[in-house]
């Protein structure tokens, strides 16, 4: 009887802790059968793989909320107007450090969020299809840890030499100063 109890207890611990982790796992298959053969899904599959536990350590709550969750910060927000005082450099991802955006594609396009037209590290960015919201679009993520990004959108007409938008999550992104320019002295 003592033996039963225990794996009931062991049991419910694993699913009760897990749900979060199930929710991430879902949301890569779900980005796997859409878009990507198995084989190329297996080998884009994220290789920074941490309990939700961990990630709530390392991130701030509105990161986790973003990355984790698919939430989307406010727009106009602080993280924005620190993005457009930001000079050269490149965009890493702020769950895993993965390199995602360079300075060079991004472009002011007013809507509130950091946007690029194109990725500088096109390994490092997955999309997939959103069909949340009552609307589908095309959802942004790293490639390296699956933390949510933001959208993509294209033709709207943007001067770019993509006509796409990488409308991100300013909360998502880590700005690494190139060497020379307006880098953070220590
Ligand atoms: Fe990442």
């Amino acid at each position: 009887m003592n033996r039963m109890l225990y794996l009931l207890a062991v049991l419910a611990g694993v699913v009760a802790g897990c749900q979060p982790q199930n929710k991430s796992a879902s949301t890569i298959s779900t980005m796997k059968s859409n878009e990507q053969s198995p084989a190329a899904a297996a080998a884009n599959a994220p290789k920074v793989v941490k309990s939700d536990e961990e990630w709530r350590k390392t991130l701030t709550p509105e990161q986790y909320r973003v990355l984790r969750q698919a939430g989307t910060e406010r727009a106009f927000g602080a993280a924005y107007e620190e993005f457009k005082k930001q000079g050269a450099g490149t965009y890493v991802c702020g769950g895993c450090g993965a390199e995602l955006f360079s300075s060079k594609e991004k472009f002011d396009s007013h809507c509130g969020w950091p946007s690029f037209y194109d990725p500088a590290n096109a390994k490092n960015v997955l999309t997939r299809v959103d069909s949340s919201l009552g609307t589908v679009r095309t959802e942004v993520l790293c490639a390296q840890c699956g933390g949510h990004l933001g959208h993509v959108f294209k033709g709207e007409g943007f001067p770019t030499p993509t006509d796409q938008r990488y409308c991100i999550n300013g909360v998502s992104l880590k700005f690494v100063p190139a060497s020379g320019s307006n880098a953070v002295k220590p």
